[in-house]
């Protein structure tokens, strides 16, 4: 055993370009430290130009604020039913019970991980045959992999169902050459210190619609009507990004291309080195398919398997975890109504997510798959 502890490799860590202190200083210099200024102008503009000219982009707190604003500009009230991908991280169904409305869980497809088009048909026949037509559907790119776009929006437009793309982890990741983030009638970005691009803590709302986006930006800055005092007709929020923050942002999208090229090239080098034992299966793109490889996620032929892999990369002081464990199957969520096919259930007995940063070093992928191949050997 080495007595120097060896580097920590970390599932998914923030990664600087260079740039990021020159906005943020510039903040400083000209006194725009506040929740508006120049950097979250320059930010939106950036998200929309890299995007999609149609798109109207609002940044905002955090991705949970982006999704509750998100929910709500759709209508979303109390009693309200909202059908939700069940396979994700908890922030796609919290904001549906801020509002005092009810998540509903699909399970996944195995093609893209992501909301299987036939629960969703089934889901929205049976909740209507009940005489409840669902308020909304949240469909998420999960890992960066898109989501069956045609197929579910095709669905949400035949029983004229409004979507919120939950785009939090696919930036950069696209479908049919169009890019994630431009599919729902609103949809959201995530830039939590794990996700491909940080502003330490934000997140956007994103709709073709720019009064969906006005309306956000109106919620998210307390609701304050038109007048030289404070007068609200409606209840506001108080989400809005900082331009400190749009600062970091705005270096951060400088080099938003360069971290899809690398995730995905930690993908193709797990895959290259992993991808011949018969106990590991990696989701492949289908046609058409285009994933920023947000994070790289191994499927194990067994739970057991699974569990030796994750523990003996945590001796060696290297992060993995478990697949999101679906919302289906969460102590708070017991409730919830789910229509299942046992997809979700399985990927979270045998998945993995492995480190997978655009800061990783060859050292550190080579460390990973080292430990990987002597269990399976
Ligand atoms: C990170 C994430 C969110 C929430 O974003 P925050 O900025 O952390 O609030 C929502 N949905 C998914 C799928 C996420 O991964």
């Amino acid at each position: 055993m080495n007595a120097i502890e060896s580097k920590r490799i970390w599932l998914s860590s923030p990664h600087m370009g260079g740039t990021e202190q020159e906005y943020v200083k510039k903040a400083f210099d000209t006194n725009w430290v506040a929740p508006l200024g120049p950097n979250v102008d320059g930010f939106e503009k950036d998200l929309e130009n890299y995007l999609d000219s149609d798109i109207h982009a609002g940044a905002l707190s955090s991705g949970t604020a982006s999704l509750h604003l998100g929910l709500q500009l759709l209508g979303v009230t109390r009693d309200d039913e909202v059908l939700c991908q069940s396979m994700t991280f908890s922030a796609s169904a919290n904001p549906i019970v801020y509002l005092g409305a009810k998540p509903v869980f699909i399970d996944s497809e195995s093609q893209t991980w992501n909301l299987c088009p036939e629960q969703l048909e089934i889901a929205i026949k049976d909740r209507i045959s009940k005489g409840k037509k669902p308020k909304a559907i949240v469909a998420v790119h999960l890992y960066g992999m898109p989501y069956n776009v045609d197929a579910i929006h095709k669905i949400a437009s035949e029983y004229d169902i409004p979507v919120l793309e939950d785009s939090a982890e696919a930036l950069g990741s696209s479908y049919h050459k169009v890019k994630c983030g431009t599919f729902g009638d609103i949809a959201i970005l995530s830039f939590n210190g794990n996700k491909i691009i940080t502003t330490s803590g934000g997140g956007a709302l994103l709709s073709k619609t720019k009064e969906f986006r006005d309306k956000a930006i109106f919620l998210a800055t307390q609701a304050r009507d038109n007048a030289p005092h404070y007068e609200h007709s409606e209840i506001g929020h108080n989400y809005r990004m900082s331009n400190i923050l749009a600062g970091i942002g705005r270096g951060q999208m400088e080099v938003l291309d360069a971290h899809v090229d690398k995730r995905r090239s930690n993908f193709n080098f797990y895959k290259n080195n992993l991808g011949d034992f018969s106990e590991i299966k990696f989701l492949e793109e289908p046609s058409g398919f285009y994933s920023n490889r947000w994070l790289t996620c191994i499927e194990t032929s067994s739970n057991e398997l699974k569990e030796s892999i994750r523990l003996a990369l945590a001796k060696e002081n290297i992060e993995s975890r478990p697949l999101w464990k679906p919302m289906h199957l969460q102590p708070v969520f017991e409730e919830c109504d789910a229509y299942l096919n046992g997809i979700s259930d399985d990927l979270f007995d045998r998945g993995l997510c492995l480190p997978s940063g655009s800061n990783l070093e060859e050292d550190d992928l080579f460390r990973i798959t080292s430990v990987i191949k002597n269990i399976l050997r």
